[in-house]
């Protein structure tokens, strides 16, 4: 395997070397619909009680990148698919989210709140985060929904960021959502529920620029199309599709911040 980039490289190649994919995506998305592929967001294939055989399902965590979520809106939008947005509060533009409930795409939170209360505290290892912690998040989360309801309205999913803490401490932010938290804050389900993952047959993500923009978890969705593999779910992350080198620099910068 090649080893990681050093620092210095890696800035090089997220500055310099990042090229817009905009139109790969959307590429993409048009080999799944002339294959005969039914392009949903999450929310639409739990509704439908999780329909299977042709299914790409399409789920974008905007870590960094408001303007590249908003760039895969415009071609899914062109298209006539939906797909499930997930935003942090960093990246959380009023506005996209707003259009995007009106036309009909999925919009939870990418939310991080064990990641920041493990960060605010300072923990050194997982077994300090005790259960009065994990009360304190599951409210202050529970607060979150409830203003994210009050602006926009309807949510009626969640999905858990992966920060540098859940990394640094091996516990995914995940672990506040169980089924009496989902129950009481009427949430349909969590990205990661198991229910959701164990029915999918191919679950591909992108990668960073660093990473050689490669697929990850086996194979490009352009394979799993045309090997015409049953449920697909499509993990992007905005900020390896839109690049020109203002935009770069940004989120180089808030890459730092996360740490
Ligand atoms: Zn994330």
């Amino acid at each position: 395997m090649d080893k990681p980039m050093n620092r210095w490289k890696r800035i090089y190649h997220k500055l310099f070397r990042q090229k817009d994919r905009i139109g790969e995506y959307e590429a993409l998305l048009k080999r799944a619909l002339e294959n005969g592929y039914r392009v949903m967001s999450l929310l639409e294939w739990v509704r439908e009680d999780y329909p299977s055989g042709h299914v790409l399902l399409l789920r974008h965590d905007v870590d960094i990148d408001s303007r590249g979520a908003e760039r895969m809106f415009e071609v899914e939008r062109r298209l006539g698919v939906h797909a499930s947005y997930y935003f942090r509060h960093l990246t959380m533009k009023s506005s996209l989210v707003k259009r995007m409930l009106r036309e009909g795409f999925d919009v939870g939170l990418h939310y991080e709140t064990l990641a920041l209360k493990m960060r605010y505290l300072q923990l050194k290892d997982k077994k300090e985060i005790s259960s009065e912690i994990l009360l304190s998040c599951q409210q202050q989360l529970a607060g979150e929904i409830q203003e994210f309801r009050k602006s926009f309205g309807s949510m009626t999913s969640l999905c858990s960021h992966g920060a540098a803490w859940n990394r640094k401490l091996g516990v995914p932010n995940h672990i506040l959502v169980d089924d009496t938290f989902k129950k009481e804050h009427d949430i349909l389900f969590e990205a990661y529920d198991e229910a959701l993952r164990e029915r999918i047959t191919t679950y591909i993500s992108d990668a960073s620029v660093t990473d050689a923009s490669v697929w990850r978890y086996g194979k490009s969705p352009v394979e799993a199309i045309e090997q015409g593999d049953s449920v697909i779910l499509l993990l992007t992350h905005p900020e390896h599709w839109n690049h020109h080198f203002l935009s770069n620099v940004r989120k180089l910068w808030l890459s730092f911040l996360d740490r």
